[in-house]
């Protein structure tokens, strides 16, 4: 590393709480030393509290860019000089580019076009397809906008009556209104209207908290009816690998089931890409993070 810094070398940064353990200084760095590239990505803990005032510190020290994760995905817009249309139509923001340096910030979110990209890399196009998601909290929120925008044919929300649900009838207004895409939400705890949707829908994908700890013990598909061969199952849970809904479709028989690494991978990837305007060399990534390569 100590070789690769030197007095020109370019930061991007981190900014959340908690941070310490996440994977995308190591992502980002390795991805810098395999290309070459002079610069280096460092983690900084940091609330709402910190936030207007970090924000102020990108433009002051000329910080390239920034990733942004909670709880300032959503808090951070309003520090910034221009947002994407689709962090607008999210209402979030996890990527922040100082083009050149100059401190004219530009708000992104990659979450939708990093799992739209991760489904491509399974060879799922979403364009026309009949979608069911599940969940509308951050990630099910920038998954549905982003399968609006990339033409899918309709997204089917699905979600408790909890706060997510105002939110998502929120983004099905936005959806309806800004895209070609025919958007709906209706309450998970409608059992048949969720079967029938999925038994309409050419893919399935679950964006809610359900397959990951505390909740690593339950899958809101539990009737084998509900899988077919040719229906796509898509859990943006990464840890575990394999969730009981992924292993559950498994068994009863999908061709095709989907983790959530590749979304997260391919997040980092498209960040990447606006940080540098290069592409990230996500094989060997990919090798280092999941298989452990060197
Ligand atoms: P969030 O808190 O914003 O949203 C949680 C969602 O889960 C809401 O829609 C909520 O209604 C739903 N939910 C919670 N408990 C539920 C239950 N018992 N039954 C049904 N639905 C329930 O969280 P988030 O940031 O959107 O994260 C959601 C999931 O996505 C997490 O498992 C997280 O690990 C995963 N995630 C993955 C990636 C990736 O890159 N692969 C990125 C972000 C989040």
């Amino acid at each position: 590393m100590s070789e690769r810094l030197s007095g020109h070398t370019l930061l991007i940064s981190l900014m959340a709480t908690p941070i310490r353990h996440s994977l995308s200084p190591k992502m980002h760095n390795e991805a810098f030393a395999k290309l070459g590239l002079d610069y280096a990505y460092l983690a900084f803990e940091v609330g709402n509290e910190e936030l207007a005032d970090a924000v102020q510190g990108i433009r002051a020290l000329g910080i390239r860019g920034s990733n942004v994760s909670m709880p300032n995905k959503q808090a951070i817009i309003p520090y910034l000089d221009e947002i994407s249309p689709a962090a607008e139509l999210v209402g979030a923001v996890n990527t922040v580019v100082n083009k050149d340096g100059k401190g004219h910030l530009i708000g992104h979110i990659t979450d939708g076009t990093g799992a739209v990209r991760a489904l491509a890399e399974e060879g799922v196009d979403i364009k026309g397809q009949i979608i069911t998601l599940a969940g509308a909290g951050g990630a099910g929120t920038a998954i549905a906008v982003q399968l609006g925008l990339d033409g899918a044919k309709e997204v089917r929300i699905f979600n408790p009556k909890d706060a997510a649900y105002t939110n998502a009838e929120k983004t099905v207004e936005k959806l309806n209104s800004r895209t070609h895409t025919k958007a709906t939400v209706t309450d998970l705890a409608d059992d048949e209207a969720f079967k029938k949707s999925i038994a309409e829908s050419s893919i399935y994908i679950d964006a809610t908290a359900v397959g990951m700890k505390p909740l690593e013990n339950l899958s809101l598909i539990v009737d084998p009816e509900v899988i077919r061969p040719d229906l796509v199952v898509f859990d943006v849970v990464y840890s575990p690998a394999e969730t009981k809904l992924l292993k559950f479709a498994k068994e009863h028989g999908a061709k095709k089931v989907i983790n959530g690494l590749g979304m997260m991978l391919y997040q980092g990837a498209e960040a990447f890409k606006l940080f540098t305007g290069e592409e990230m060399p996500v094989e060997h990534i990919k090798d280092l993070l999941f298989n452990g390569g060197k």
